[in-house]
């Protein structure tokens, strides 16, 4: 801040205060569609709301009846869609210092013309900046709720989906499963084959989990050798089968571990929502389940009964 001398014109200071008063209402109240449109754009770091600014501010211009927004963002794809398309359409790759930031494609029933297409271009001009920042923010927010060895969504994601899901079941009344799934005996795979290994197993592990279940389900590494599956529309004896079958997926995987392929099994702790349990409460029912079939002997699945 030491570097920071204020610039010093000819002109008395209550006249640059007035100067920037005036500079602030004019900003406020300027009809200018760049400026109107970025200042609306940096109020906000969701790209969702961003581009329902974007879209409001074009449309204001250059009428259109669609406008579609896609990216792939933290290996999720990111899509926004306005309207229904006409026939004619214009797409523009967004990018920024030689990075991409999305395809924004509008449609309409009517051609664009060259006046029109440069208008288009002159606010995404304005926008990209914005629409950058949205984006990095987008991903760096991801990076909180995804574990790093493995790629899936980590405790923290968990602890939001099991809350949504609690919400949504106690909204819906329909069934929700929860399946907590933990290697069994892991410690003696990292003393005698060391930490790089058990790591690629539990990266393995990950694979083998989202490979096995649909596309609704989910799973999150919530612990160092634990898993969780979220199980929409599922009761507890559907859920059972899953985490057989998961943990029959699991006794598949082979990593090389010297003279004889390393292999893994798995324990299983199954609970299905109940009306008016907290996520917390959920969530340890699941675990009585998993203590259950570590007592028992490993390498099976318990379920918590919802009716004894
Ligand atoms: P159990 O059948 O009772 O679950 O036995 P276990 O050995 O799997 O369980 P325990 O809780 O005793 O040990 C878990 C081990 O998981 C301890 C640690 O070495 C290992 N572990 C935890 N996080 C990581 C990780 O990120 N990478 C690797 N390689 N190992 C991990
Ligand atoms: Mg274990
Ligand atoms: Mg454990």
């Amino acid at each position: 801040m030491k570097n920071l001398t204020p610039i010093h014109t000819s002109s008395s200071r209550p006249a640059r205060l007035a100067a920037l008063k005036q500079s602030f209402q004019d900003w406020n109240n300027t009809q200018d569609a760049i400026t109107r449109l970025c200042r609306r754009l940096s109020t906000t770091l969701s790209l969702e709301n961003q581009l329902t600014i974007l879209a409001d501010e074009m449309s204001g211009t250059i009428p259109f009846d669609a406008l579609n927004y896609r990216n792939r963002i933290a290996r999720q794809d990111f899509v926004f869609a306005t309207g229904m398309g006409g026939p004619h359409r214009c797409e523009y790759r967004l990018t920024l210092e030689g990075l991409p930031y999305g395809t924004l494609t509008l449609h309409r029933r009517q051609r664009f013309s060259d006046d029109e297409l440069a208008g288009i271009e002159m606010m995404l001009s304005g926008a990209i900046c914005h629409i950058r920042n949205a984006c990095q923010f987008l991903t760096i927010e991801q990076a909180a709720l995804t574990d790093a060895l493995t790629g899936i969504g980590n405790k923290r994601a968990l602890d939001e989906a099991l809350q949504r899901a609690s919400a949504m079941s106690n909204r819906h009344g329909y069934a929700w499963s929860l399946i907590l799934c933990d290697l069994d005996h892991f410690k003696q795979i990292n003393d005698h084959h060391g930490h790089v290994v058990g790591d690629h197993i539990l990266a393995r592990t990950a694979e083998k989990l989202e490979q096995a279940l649909r596309n609704s389900d989910t799973v999150y590494r919530f612990g160092g050798e634990e898993f969780a599956i979220l199980l929409p529309h599922t009761n507890e004896q559907e859920a059972r089968e899953v985490a057989d079958r998961i943990r029959n997926a699991l006794e598949s995987i082979r990593v090389d571990g010297g003279e004889i392929p390393l292999t893994v099994t798995a324990s299983c702790g199954v609970a299905m929502h109940l009306t008016e349990e907290s996520s917390e409460q959920w969530l340890a029912r699941a675990d009585e389940a998993l203590y259950r079939a570590k007592a028992g002997g490993r390498n099976c699945t318990r379920v918590f009964a919802s009716i004894s």
